[in-house]
């Protein structure tokens, strides 16, 4: 754990020095990321990783223009000479600014917030870590894998933020992504078959791996690996899906959370995965999708991998929920600091994240999640309306185009789906789509009662890439007459 005291210290002298120099606005985030990485394949642990990472970013507005630097060091004379180069970037960014950014005033949070947890995941043996992996690819292999491999990753996020609006924010948060892949092989027919896990990755601490079933997970996910080799294959065309919420989270992500990313509307990210069908005017206009579509972000979210105290910004997550699709209605954009004014709106909806204490802030994605049925409805249910269609779980491979528009995903197991019941498993099955007509299909959900909170660790953004931890949660949920193909090449 880092010294407290000493990075109030460190923080007041960047802030001071910033403003001695004329900036009007200066913010810098200290701290540390502890990670931890081990991996096993079959019957042998071949990776385990440890690494600290600490550092500090400080960032400051001139005349409207930004400067920033930030390095791997935690010492005065490190944090003086960072203070002077980020207000020479700022100078010289001057002449190349075309519109001076503008910040609101956002309020002065003195706080300190950590994660909830019952068992710190980095006190735990990395013998116990081993086991868990070991025995996950033996219960996978005993059930009918040709091969199994397994890896666990830990994060530890330490954050000290101080701003020259008078912010002083410590904030710890723990997170966790168990996963696998059991393989079976059939030589003769010359086939391969893969089932990955659905345990998703959480906000949370070693009690969660202890509870989540992974063995037995491992166990089915043999089974099934061994049953897709011999599958049905996929009937391509247009039919109805019911999606579980394990293969749905990435479609939320991919379609609604990145479409919604105002930096992406205005054009400003357009370098690294592209901009937005989705512009400034469209707010409060676009049709996203079916009356059932309702889709919120928050920070608060338990187990959420952004759920955090306050963003990198400052600003706080516990008044920070937002739809950003209301009915099927868009209602807002993620907003960062200096974002807002530009689309005449008053201040961030708390959407900044940098992913080390050296990188800049960037906006970033809430936990963003479709909300449930509120009145009473299971995964039956769903099926019970559909005469054909395909039962899709688990997340598979994906594509999606530059605007976030025309997408296609597969998944990791498929049902068909024959006069209102679930039925046998098919194989190669992918669907594709564009945005708001797949949104528009939407015409059945899964009530409180089926909702899953997923996710992932590795959201990559931006140049030079930030990586960032998010979660989706969902209710199964049916959408009618999509396309369907037959990924295979004999399909
Ligand atoms: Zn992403």
């Amino acid at each position: 754990m880092l010294d407290r005291a000493l990075l109030a210290d460190l923080a007041e002298l960047t802030l001071t020095t910033a403003k001695r120099a004329g900036a009007t606005y200066a913010d810098i985030r200290l701290g540390e990321t502890r990670r931890e990485f081990s991996f096993a394949r079959d019957a042998r642990l071949e990776n385990f990783d440890e690494r600290l990472t600490e550092g500090f970013g400080f960032r400051v507005l001139i005349d409207g223009a930004w400067g920033f630097y930030g390095a791997q060091r935690l010492d005065s004379e490190s944090l003086r000479v960072g203070a002077l180069r980020a207000l020479d970037n700022a100078r010289a960014m001057r002449s190349i600014q075309k519109q001076p950014i503008e910040l609101e005033q956002l309020p002065a949070h003195e706080a300190e917030w950590i994660m909830p947890m019952a068992k710190d995941p980095f006190a735990v043996d990395a013998s116990r870590k081993a086991d868990l992996l070991l025995a996950i690819c033996a219960s996978a292999r005993d059930a009918g894998a040709d091969f199994c491999t397994a890896s666990l990753s830990i994060a530890r996020e330490e954050r000290f933020f101080a701003n020259s609006f008078g912010a002083r924010i410590a904030q710890t948060r723990t997170r966790l992504a168990p996963s696998f892949t059991a393989v079976a092989i059939d030589r003769a027919a010359g086939r391969v078959a893969t089932r990955d896990s659905l345990t998703p990755a959480r906000g949370a601490g070693w009690e969660y791996l202890e509870n989540a079933g992974l063995i037995e997970e491992a166990s089915q996910a043999g089974a099934q690996a061994r049953a897709k080799l011999t599958a049905k294959p996929v009937t391509p065309g247009d039919c109805d899906l019911v999606i579980d919420p394990s293969n749905l989270w990435l479609t939320i992500h991919e379609t609604v959370g990145h479409s919604t990313e105002l930096d992406r509307a205005l054009g400003w990210e357009a370098n690294f995965a592209g901009t937005s069908f989705v512009k400034p005017h469209m707010l409060n206009e676009l049709r996203f999708g079916s009356e059932l579509m309702t889709i919120v972000a928050d920070r608060s979210q338990p187990g959420g991998l952004s759920t955090i105290g306050y963003d990198d910004d400052g600003a706080p997550a516990d008044s920070a929920e937002f739809p950003i699709v209301e009915n099927g209605v868009f209602r807002n954009f993620q907003m960062a600091l200096g974002q807002a004014h530009l689309i005449g709106l008053p201040a961030s909806n708390g959407c900044a994240y940098a992913d080390s204490p050296t990188a800049f802030p960037i906006q970033r994605m809430p936990n963003i999640s479709l909300r449930p049925n509120p009145e009473e409805c299971s995964l039956d249910d769903l099926f019970a309306d559909v005469e054909n269609g395909v039962y899709v779980v688990g997340a598979g491979s994906w594509s999606i185009d530059q605007q976030r528009d025309n997408f296609q995903f597969g998944g990791q197991l498929f049902y068909e789906i024959k006069n209102g019941k679930r039925g046998e498993l098919l194989r190669d099955v992918a669907y594709q789509g564009r945005t708001t007509q797949f949104w528009s299909a939407l015409d059945g959900l899964g009530d409180a009662a089926t909702y899953h909170l997923d996710g992932t660790f590795t959201c990559g953004k931006a140049e030079p890439v930030q990586l960032a931890p998010v979660s989706h949660g969902a209710p199964p949920a049916r959408f009618r007459n999509i396309r369907v193909l037959n990924t295979s090449n004999d399909g």
